[in-house]
């Protein structure tokens, strides 16, 4: 399938490195608007025009992680640190149950000690007490033990966030402390898997020192690890950061074409796994979201924490939706995504084609 006859090559998931590449670094807008027309099409084939929700609740704050892009990283002295209580989080959970959203993703800093992991399974579990089962519940928490994840995936959780943010090990050590270890994260992202859960990862695009060819190879990455859904966003920077000392021109209309691009040649090389419209994308355009949705993105993760924590939540600058309240994005989503021609897929939890297909490869695999 071509679907263009603007390129001089095929444009399928055989796509080679330096093609990607070409892609990525393109000035021709008649190319990148082929590159997106077909990533259209190929998402509509393998995943449909649905999009799926997940209601995202940002519980704490607190970190002990010290990544030099983020802005709520253990060194900044000027965040207020916050911890959402049980019962609110909980009431979150019931709103987004009982408005549609099919799924909640539980995201927050870093923490190991056991009063956080007992703080989660309990949470975890009362969520899927009060819902019947019903809510999909995704963690996105970061880097734990194996016994952690075994733990938090018995209490109900069905799906894990991870990103590498590069598969450039040298570049992972300059965007982290020594402490950092890229490997300890690979080993998350496998044995998240053998526990059981489909497993997110994704990249951030547009980083300090990173090239095209770093991005070709992320996709590369997702492809020889089998992953079941990706949510990756342009790199923003934080003014209270180190990071943001070595950003020169950062450029928003840059970063937004990467991002773009990027959700395009992954829909195109792995067809049948979740992608997000994230919210990087929507601060650095209004209609952010919407034109990753058009660029392959089928999945849009609705802000559902309590307006008086967001504040405190800043993972970078321009963070959007600060004042507005679940029940208003509801609305306001809602005609952005009728905007461009798709339907909400209501109550259902909007799992990737790709885990089934991956656990019935396995369970053949094992017979
Ligand atoms: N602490 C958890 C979850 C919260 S951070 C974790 O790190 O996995 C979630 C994601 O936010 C990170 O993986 C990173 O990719 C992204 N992020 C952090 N700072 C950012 C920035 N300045 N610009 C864009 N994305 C950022
Ligand atoms: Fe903590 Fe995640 Fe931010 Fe790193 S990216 S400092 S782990 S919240």
């Amino acid at each position: 399938m071509t679907g263009s006859h603007t390129l001089p090559f095929e444009l399928d998931r055989g796509l080679s490195r330096a093609r990607i590449i070409e892609l990525l670094d393109t000035d021709d807008p008649a190319v990148e608007k082929a590159l997106f027309e077909h990533a259209y099409r190929v998402k509509a084939e393998h995943v449909g025009t649905q999009v799926y929700f997940r209601g995202i609740v940002e519980f704490s704050n607190r970190c002990v992680k010290d990544c030099y892009y983020c802005g709520i990283r253990l060194s900044n002295t000027q965040v207020k640190r916050f911890t959402m209580s049980e019962e609110d989080i909980i009431d979150s959970g019931l709103w987004i149950h009982e408005n549609g959203y099919g799924s909640m993703v539980l995201q927050s800093g870093e923490r190991q000690d056991a009063a956080f992991v007992d703080f989660v399974e309990r949470v975890v579990g009362k969520l899927k007490d009060t819902t019947q089962g019903q809510l999909g519940i995704t963690l996105s928490l970061g880097e734990q033990t194996a016994d952690t994840y075994r733990r938090w995936f018995k209490a109900g959780a069905h799906r894990y966030l991870l990103r590498i943010e590069t598969s450039n090990e040298a570049l992972y050590r300059q965007l982290h402390p020594k402490d950092h270890d890229p490997s300890v994260r690979l080993a998350c992202l496998d044995s998240l898997r053998s526990e059981g859960y489909q497993v997110g990862t994704g990249v951030m695009m547009g980083l300090p020192g990173q090239t095209s060819a770093d991005l070709a190879d992320d996709i590369a990455f997702y492809k020889d690890n089998d992953i079941d859904m990706i949510g990756m966003g342009p790199y923003i920077v934080h003014s209270q950061t180190p990071l943001a000392a070595t950003v020169k021109d950062f450029d928003p209309a840059r970063q937004l074409r990467l991002g773009l691009r990027m959700i395009a040649l992954t829909r195109i090389v792995l067809e049948d796994i979740n992608i997000a419209a994230t919210t990087a994308l929507q601060a650095l355009d209004p209609r952010g979201r919407e034109l990753g949705l058009k660029a392959g993105a089928n999945i849009v993760m609705p802000n559902v924490t309590d307006v008086k924590y967001r504040d405190a939540y800043q993972l970078y600058d321009g963070k959007p939706c600060m004042d507005e309240n679940a029940s208003q994005c509801k609305h306001c989503l809602r005609a952005r995504i009728e905007s461009v021609g798709e339907t909400i897929g209501l109550g259902q939890w909007g799992d990737s084609p790709h885990f089934f297909k991956r656990r019935q490869e396995m369970g053949q695999n094992h017979e």
